[in-house]
């Protein structure tokens, strides 16, 4: 006998007819001979009308106060789902988080999970009843036992929770859609259904906002071996895997607190090349990365931070080996890019730099973005051995620094120690096991901000102060850019940096940036609301040389600048205006080759 964890949410219970539609699914995976526990979510918008209501009473309501009553959605489901099974002749028991003893921190909104008391659930199994619970809410550990709550679309990640404490055979997520897609269907129709998908990629779409599955669902099955799978909650088809590596068994105590860092990893062969001063203006991105590509010429990571009036810098790396072969080719652009500027009088020189006396380490493992600490504390790390940080890369997997190779081997002692990882760290090597498509999904997400820093010394330090606020603060972010070009200010060199936040905690950040500006000697803030990131994410791109040039190119091909430019290993995110947000999905969408002949339909 199996046991399934199943999920179902808002859609898939936000009527009286789905209720029982699901009952009767419900049944059905019991009466083929398995235990069943499902989680369901609050019965469609109710989550978010009860956040309306909230907002009608108070421009700032209390956290605590938001999950005592955003919890109830849930408990509404958990009962007429129950109800529904017992019409049918299903035994069935509805239980709350706390019934259940899904233990959390205590802190309100976005609390981890601790620890899941299975005990109740699985003598109520025994009984061979099914066991409904409502997701998305914990409660906190004695004496205060407070009522708290996951984050929006928290009910992912109660049902991977339940499943990996459970060592439940697997985990169903059954939703409006036929499973996990190349990009949404509600934006992008010709979307095309996935068989299949690593946890590495989906954390990164995840996280990069595509909402079909919580960040910290895919988190849990991760780490904890979970065999997960999407489906829709009203077809027999099997949707989409989101297969785990195998791994060494976790304790589950601590379930959501267990080492967020599993690896450092090193990479001494590449190098640097940044050309500064090109025009802000469609098409450079992709006439520069175009041309490596057709040279075969793989490039690892690449940064375009926020312009300078008219201009941006551009930097990349490649193999040392490719060094002489990108040097001469970026130079042969450099007098055409000069030639073609749209406001030649303020065009300072283009300039071509190289280094290569750099390395790149990383800190990898799950959930690094969601845990806005983890890479604080690697800046900080850094920061106390006296490294300074040339260019970073973040993403939900991994973050990585470029440092002067000299500074390699300590860094890597320090950040062992910091992440307490006792083993050698591994050197990447070309990677074999990169193998699936370069992209295998896009997302657009137009509920981000930028922020920019100007003229930050060029100290080592600084960004480990700027991020270590923002961490304290709770504050995720994603795309962290460090200007290339150094200027001098007040007698001092510094360099602006760049990132980008949610919209929500974009007033928070401000004033952060306000506090160290003053601190810092920086000359201006820069707040842009009007952003959304465009961002494309595949295993294969590792190993295929062109997945970036790509995607540039397609913007380029519909007239889209590119804003900002950061990569990781395994995804490429460019901040476009936001207006442009859905026609950049739709072409980089079509230039991967990712849309179907046949159009996804979806409930409203
Ligand atoms: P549920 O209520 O079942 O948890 P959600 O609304 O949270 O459902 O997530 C499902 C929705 O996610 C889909 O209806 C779709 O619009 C959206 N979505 C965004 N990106 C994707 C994607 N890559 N694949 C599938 N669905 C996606
Ligand atoms: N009902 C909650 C929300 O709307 C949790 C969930 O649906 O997963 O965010
Ligand atoms: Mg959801």
């Amino acid at each position: 006998m199996a046991l399934i964890v199943q999920k179902y949410g808002g859609t898939s219970v936000g009527s009286v007819e789905r209720i029982q539609t699901v009952a009767e699914r419900v049944q059905a995976t019991v009466q083929a001979g398995n235990s069943v526990v499902v989680v369901v979510s609050a019965m469609g918008k109710t989550t978010d009308g009860l956040v309306k209501l909230a907002n009608e009473i108070s421009s700032q309501p209390s956290r605590r106060e938001m999950d005592m009553l955003l919890s109830t959605g849930e408990q509404v489901s958990i009962a007429l789902l129950t109800m529904a099974l017992q019409e049918r002749g299903q035994a069935a028991v509805s239980m709350t988080g706390a019934q259940v003893g899904i233990v959390t921190e205590a802190r309100h909104s976005h609390a981890r999970i601790l620890r899941i008391e299975t005990e109740r659930v699985k003598r109520a199994l025994e009984q061979g009843q099914v066991v409904v619970v409502a997701g998305f809410q914990g409660i906190s550990d004695a004496p205060d036992l407070e009522i708290t709550t996951l984050g929006r679309g928290g009910s992912d990640t109660s049902a991977v929770a339940l499943a990996a404490s459970l060592q439940a055979d697997t985990c169903e997520i059954c939703t409006d859609v036929p499973g996990i897609l190349t990009t949404d269907p509600r934006l992008v129709p010709s979307a095309q259904l996935m068989t299949d998908i690593t946890c590495d990629e989906m954390l990164e779409l995840a996280s990069l906002g595509a909402k079909v599955l919580h960040p910290r669902a895919v988190e849990i099955a991760r780490n904890y071996g979970v065999t997960l799978v999407v489906r829709s909650s009203w077809t027999e088809e099997p949707g989409t895997r989101v297969s785990a590596p195998s791994r060494l068994p976790r304790p589950l105590d601590g379930l959501e607190l267990a080492h967020p860092v599993d690896a450092i990893e090193f990479d001494t062969d590449q190098a640097k090349v940044a050309l500064l001063g090109v025009p802000d203006r469609p098409g450079i991105a992709a006439q520069l990365f175009g041309q490596l590509a057709q040279q075969q010429l793989n490039v690892d990571l690449i940064i375009q931070s926020i312009n300078e009036g008219n201009f941006n810098d551009i930097a990349f790396t490649v193999e040392k080996d490719m060094l002489a072969q990108a040097k001469t080719l970026a130079a042969s652009l450099v007098p055409a890019l000069q030639g073609t500027s749209e406001t030649p009088d303020a065009k300072p020189d283009s300039v071509l730099v190289s280094d290569t006396q750099i390395a790149k380490v990383s800190i990898a493992g799950a959930g690094m973005i969601g845990r806005p600490g983890v890479a604080a504390k690697m800046f900080s790390t850094l920061a106390a051995a006296g490294v300074n940080i040339q260019m970073i890369a973040t993403s939900e997997v991994k973050v990585s620094c470029t440092i002067a190779a000299e500074d390699c081997d300590r860094t890597i002692a320090a950040l062992c120690h910091a992440f307490e990882l006792n083993q050698s760290p591994a050197r990447l090597e070309a990677p074999a096991t990169a193998q699936g498509p370069a992209v295998r999904g896009v997302v657009l997400d137009c509920d981000q901000a930028r922020l920019a820093l100007r003229q930050v010394p060029d100290q080592p330090g600084m960004a480990a102060k700027l991020f270590q606020i923002l961490a304290d603060r709770g504050i995720s972010v994603d795309m962290i850019i460090q200007a290339q070009r150094c200027r001098e200010h007040q007698g001092i060199q510094t360099r602006d940096i760049a990132f980008t936040v949610a919209q929500s905690d974009a007033d928070m950040a401000r004033g952060v940036l306000q506090s160290l500006a003053t601190e810092f000697g920086s000359s201006e803030i820069i707040v842009d609301t009007a952003i959304a990131k465009i961002s494309a994410v595949g295993i294969g791109m590792i190993t295929e040389p062109g997945t970036a040039a790509k995607m540039f190119q397609a913007l380029a091909d519909s007239n889209i600048n590119i804003q900002m430019i950061a990569t990781s290993e395994i995804k490429i995110s460019c901040v476009v205006a936001e207006d442009k947000g859905i026609a950049a999905l739709k072409a980089v969408h079509a230039a991967f080759g990712l849309a179907g002949s046949e159009e996804i339909e979806v409930p409203a």
